[in-house]
């Protein structure tokens, strides 16, 4: 892997904007988000429609870059959903997408008008008839498919074994009025998800045949329209050594053909692809300050304001051995002098508290800034914030030549108002 071709290594004034903003904190370089989604978005086929998975980074910002570039939305929470029609998405470009959807939710997705909800069992598609019903409405659905099929190649599988996501292949296939069997829940397409974290060009391509393949079955077998096809996605970065990044244009080279043939038989089917690590993974750098060095039995240690509890990707869980996420030294002392093993560490009362572990990192001072590279998906909305208290971190993000703060961190009263000062009433004695 090679990190120095990252966007993120442009000019990047890193003492200034740890002094402005404050230490830890999640920087985005927001040109490359959008440079990195016009290549995407050039490079495949004009048919298929990108849509960002917000699961990845719902920073707002984020999102409104990505949106302004030409992206949709794939929404799995209020939140997410809400955040997308604040910047503006068009309801004709949003799915709502999730195994464990509240009536709430529901509600909010079919009044927002939201093109389609992605159903994952019976009982979701129940309650998106008696919720559209109720509303007097019809409301689109995509019917997301368990396959019997598994792919390798992907970190995360999901096809091929039980699962909570979605509805079996073989019970859809089964179902054989499911076209007719509602008036409100209009099933219109079919969504497949395989995994996530692939980097291997052709296993995409693969995964693309069976969905389109298997729409065109379920199709034939339930009676349901193809006005929707979602292929998923889980396009992957390199994060380790020996990974390397996908090629897009190869990637391009391999997917469009396969398109082409499917628009050419199906031009009334929208054809849309989910994305959320490709696009924001190599455009954010968490940013940590050395608090102290230390040495321990024969290793040497940086402690950091940073930690796991806001990059808990970086601790390298479900790996045997751990493995490190790009790790630089951005402003130090000793930038210049020959590197050596590095125990990067934040921080938690935990020895999982590890972002590194024995990186070749430049002799470390008290005050040093350090980043950890490619972290712009997954970040502090997959990691435990609030693990001894510490909260979110801020978020900002690089465009232009200028810096803006795009989420403010947490605070020790933000934190402590949550709890009602007297919450068991007379019950405790002072
Ligand atoms: C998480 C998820 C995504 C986004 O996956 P990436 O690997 O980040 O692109 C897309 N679709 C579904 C169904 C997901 O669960």
């Amino acid at each position: 892997m090679n990190t120095e071709n990252d966007r993120n290594d442009r000019n990047v004034n890193w003492s200034g904007i740890a002094d402005q903003y404050g230490t830890p904190a999640y920087v985005y370089d927001g040109d490359g988000l959008v440079e990195n989604f016009r290549e995407l978005r050039a490079a495949l086929h004009p048919g298929l429609e990108i849509f960002y998975s917000l699961k990845a980074n719902p920073n707002r910002s984020v999102y409104e870059l990505l949106r302004a570039a030409g992206a949709g939305a794939e929404v799995s929470s209020l939140a997410e959903l809400r955040t997308a029609l604040a910047v503006g998405t068009s309801p004709r470009d949003i799915l709502f997408l999730g195994p464990g959807k509240s009536t709430e939710e529901i509600a909010a997705a079919v009044d927002a008008r939201i093109y389609g909800i992605v159903c994952e069992s019976f009982g979701e598609l129940d309650l998106i008839e008696r919720c559209a019903r109720e509303r007097g409405v019809r409301q689109r659905v995509l019917l997301r498919i368990n396959p019997a099929y598994s792919v390798t190649g992907s970190r995360l599988t999901m096809g091929g074994r039980p699962r909570q996501f979605g509805i079996d292949e073989a019970a859809l296939s089964a179902a054989h009025d499911l076209g007719s069997r509602y008036q409100h829940a209009h099933i219109a397409g079919i969504q497949v998800y395989m995994g996530t974290r692939i980097l291997d060009e052709e296993i995409i391509v693969k995964n693309t045949a069976y969905v389109l393949d298997l729409a065109d079955r379920v199709a034939a077998a339930t009676g349901v329209p193809l006005e929707v096809v979602d292929i998923g996605g889980g396009m992957g970065v390199a994060y380790f050594d020996g990974e390397h990044d996908l090629d897009v244009t190869e990637l391009a080279k391999q997917l469009n053909p396969l398109l082409d043939t499917f628009a050419s038989t199906h031009p009334d089917t929208r054809m849309i692809m989910e994305s959320g690590r490709y696009l924001t993974a190599r455009f954010g750098t968490y940013l940590m300050r050395v608090r102290y060095t230390k040495e321990s039995m024969g290793e040497r240690f940086a402690v950091t304001d940073g930690g796991t509890h806001h990059h808990m990707a970086a601790v390298g869980i479900g790996s045997f051995v751990k493995r490190n996420f790009p790790i630089e030294l951005l402003a130090g002392e000793s930038d210049s002098e020959t590197p050596g093993p590095w125990n990067v560490t934040g921080p938690l009362c935990t020895p999982n508290d590890t972002v590194a572990k024995n990186a070749q990192l430049p002799p470390l001072h008290r005050g040093d800034l350090l980043g950890v590279h490619r972290s712009g998906a997954y970040g502090p909305t997959a990691s435990p914030v609030f693990f001894l208290s510490h909260g979110y971190p801020a978020e900002v993000v690089l465009l232009g030549g200028r810096s803006f703060l795009a989420r403010t961190r947490d605070t020790v009263d933000d934190l402590l108002s949550r709890q009602p000062e007297h919450a068991l009433g007379s019950y405790v004695q002072g």
